[in-house]
């Protein structure tokens, strides 16, 4: 029979699987287990409200069965089950749903190239060829009377035929690679080692994982001070069966609760947090929740998608209930079990049910509690926290008309003028000198240009803190705060910017006036682009910067430019060219003033561009700027 290959992707994650030095090869036992406890789970759902469905939760089991002599071992459950169609499309590609995405669109980028591709996404059935070159996969779905084999060696492809199987449910059977110098692949046909990994990884499953082991007794009539042994074969059933969740939190040790995260929500890193939460009275439910330690692939894509497992009394009666999270947690994986939901509740329902918006609005309350306390013990942690899934925070505090900023905002971090710690804006306003009555920030592409901008020079000078705003988004978000505990913020290009003493200003208004008609015939000379030019005082060395007139600010106009369709919109941000009147090309100026306004034309469009780039900002005439500055090289 003619061999299928397997589709692209699945076979370059194939090859990586196989040949990878992954070290715990032993995962595959819980992510077979846990395919066939999924598949029971299915079964068992619909019997509660099928009544076509007739068997009740004692028929179910999970089997495991060692053949040494075959060097085989198989993973049988009485579930779901796979018709041939779902055997082709289930086992014959990893890409489905689109979820396995090399490119990472729409992901962190600078992130890229730290993610281990293996432990970013489920490779479930696929870790088994960690372990065995050959397996074969005989199912019979469910009220079908037809079974099927898939089979395959790995890379090269994988055949589908007709089958025996008494039964329905599915068969796992896996050919253990031969042993080599450094790996003893035989350990998995081992009683202890099996029964050790069941219970490390997959204690808490449900339905009872059995398996015959080998016991040993005295035999019957054998002399008493000779006693003899013989060995015999006996059921066990490996697991506990309660579910993690159901456990008290101080039984559970942390490992056990980072396999379950691991196992259940498919990452290869542990969480950064572990939360639990068990309410009885008006609602009734348990919430286990985890804090991965990284973005999954395109989690900041449009297909990703959020939600929590959702339990009644056990019974998982949906895997993503969206309801449960607000889009700002939407990175927050796990599930609640609540005995007050009925079984058989639609979609639609859910959205309108009010023990469900309880649940999640006290969800909300815990996440960020559980949040902040990671922020004030364990700062490191919630740095990479932040670096992962801080944007996410910021856009909860921006959507909605800022609907969530009250429960956002401390969550926020930024980079600061003050050392290299990031700080919260609480932090920083606990830090205000006397008398300071903004919280000041700058924008940059990153902390290193955001430092660099003139007018932070000034109001560092002055002994005042900085936060630095490195993401498009931030600004946005701060805009949407409008001020915390009623401190405004305020970017340092705004030309509210005022820090100058009463004397200071006086002197540069006088300045100011003075210099009125030369000014003037500056900024005709730039043109349009902005809305005047004049003296500064604040700015220490740098000659120029650009300063903002009203709400919207150059990085805000930088980033509605980059927007989709508003390329040529021209959204402009109100500026002023503004010359440090203490620089020496303050008299060089008043100099061409007076000798030479056409060459005075040339140096106000150059500083001007000058001033653009510092900014951040592109220039719109290049070649023009490129030839005035030749032009003033060779001494025109
Ligand atoms: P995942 O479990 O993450 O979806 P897997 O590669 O482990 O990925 O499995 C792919 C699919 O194959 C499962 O989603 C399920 O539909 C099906 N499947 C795997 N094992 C079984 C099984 N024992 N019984 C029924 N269906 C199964």
């Amino acid at each position: 029979m003619a061999k299928k290959q397997f589709k692209t992707e699945s076979k370059k994650l194939l090859d990586m699987m196989i040949n990878s030095i992954y070290t715990h090869k032993e995962i595959f036992l819980r992510e077979l287990i846990s395919n066939a406890s999924d598949a029971i789970d299915k079964l068992y759902f619909r019997s509660l409200t099928d009544p076509s469905v007739t068997l009740s939760k004692g028929d179910y089991e999970i089997r495991i069965i060692v053949d040494e002599a075959a060097r085989t071992l198989e993973i049988r459950d009485n579930g779901c089950g796979m018709t041939k169609e779902e055997l082709e499309s289930n086992l014959g590609t990893i890409a489905r749903s689109g979820s396995f995405d090399f490119k990472n669109e729409g992901g962190p980028k600078e992130n890229a190239d730290k993610i281990d591709i293996i432990g970013q996404f489920g490779v479930g059935f696929y870790s088994a060829f960690m372990v065995s070159d050959r397996i074969a996969v005989t199912s019979r779905a469910y009220g079908s009377d037809e079974a099927y084999r898939w089979q395959s060696e790995g890379v090269d492809g994988y055949s589908v035929e007709k089958a025996e199987k008494d039964g329905f449910g599915t068969s796992v059977v896996l050919k253990l690679r031969p042993d080599t110098d450094d790996e003893r692949y035989s350990e998995f046909l081992d009683e202890y080692r099996i029964k050790g990994l069941v219970k490390k990884y997959s204690d808490y499953i449900r339905y009872p994982i059995r398996m015959e082991v080998t016991k040993s007794r005295r035999r019957e009539g054998s002399p008493d001070d000779k006693p003899e042994y013989e060995e015999y074969k006996e059921d066990e059933t490996l697991n506990r069966m309660i579910p993690i969740w159901k456990r008290e939190k101080s039984e559970v040790t942390d490992e056990e609760y980072n396999n379950f995260y691991k196992e259940k929500f498919r990452d290869y890193d542990d969480p950064v947090r572990v939360i639990r939460q068990k309410t009885e009275g008006v609602s009734d439910y348990i919430a286990l929740l985890f804090i991965p330690a990284r973005a999954p692939y395109g989690y900041y894509g449009r297909d990703f998608e959020k939600g929590l497992q959702l339990y009644s009394s056990g019974v998982l009666i949906m895997d993503k209930c969206k309801e449960l999270l607000p889009d700002y947690f939407s990175f927050v994986k796990g599930l609640v079990d609540s005995s007050d939901l009925s079984l058989n509740i639609s979609r639609e329902m859910l959205q309108h049910d009010r023990q469900l918006k309880m649940i999640a609005k006290a969800l909300e309350k815990k996440i960020s509690d559980e949040l902040i306390k990671m922020q004030e013990n364990d700062r490191d942690k919630y740095k990479e926290f932040f670096r992962e899934f801080g944007t996410q925070i910021k856009y909860g505090v921006y959507s909605d008309f800022g609907a969530h900023k009250d429960v956002l905002k401390d969550l926020m971090i930024f980079r600061t003028s003050m050392g290299n710690e990031m700080t919260t804006l609480k932090e920083y306003v606990s830090r205000m000198k006397d008398g300071q009555t903004k919280i000041y920030f700058a924008v940059g592409d990153s902390r290193e240009q955001a430092e660099l901008l003139p007018q932070v020079e000034a109001v560092t000078a002055k002994g005042f803190e900085v936060l630095y705003l490195t993401e498009e988004v931030d600004e946005f978000a701060l805009m949407m705060l409008n001020n915390y505990e009623g401190k405004e913020f305020l970017n340092v290009s705004s030309d509210e910017l005022d820090i100058a003493s009463d004397e200071e200003k006086e002197s540069l208004k006088a300045e100011n006036e003075a210099a009125k008609e030369m000014l003037d015939f500056m900024k005709e000379a730039i043109g349009d682009d902005i809305s005047g030019v004049r003296f500064t005082n604040s700015l220490k060395d740098h000659p120029a910067c650009l300063s903002s007139e009203g709400a919207l600010s150059s990085t805000m106009e930088r980033t509605l430019g980059k927007m989709p369709g508003q390329e040529n919109a021209g959204i402009r941000a109100e500026k002023v060219l503004e010359i440090n009147s203490a620089h020496p090309i303050a008299g060089k100026i008043r100099e061409l003033y007076d000798s030479d306004k056409e060459k005075l034309k040339k140096y106000a469009k150059i500083l001007y561009a000058n001033a653009r780039l510092i900014s951040g900002l592109t220039i719109t005439n290049p070649s023009e700027i490129g030839e005035l500055v030749t032009s003033l090289m060779v001494g025109d």
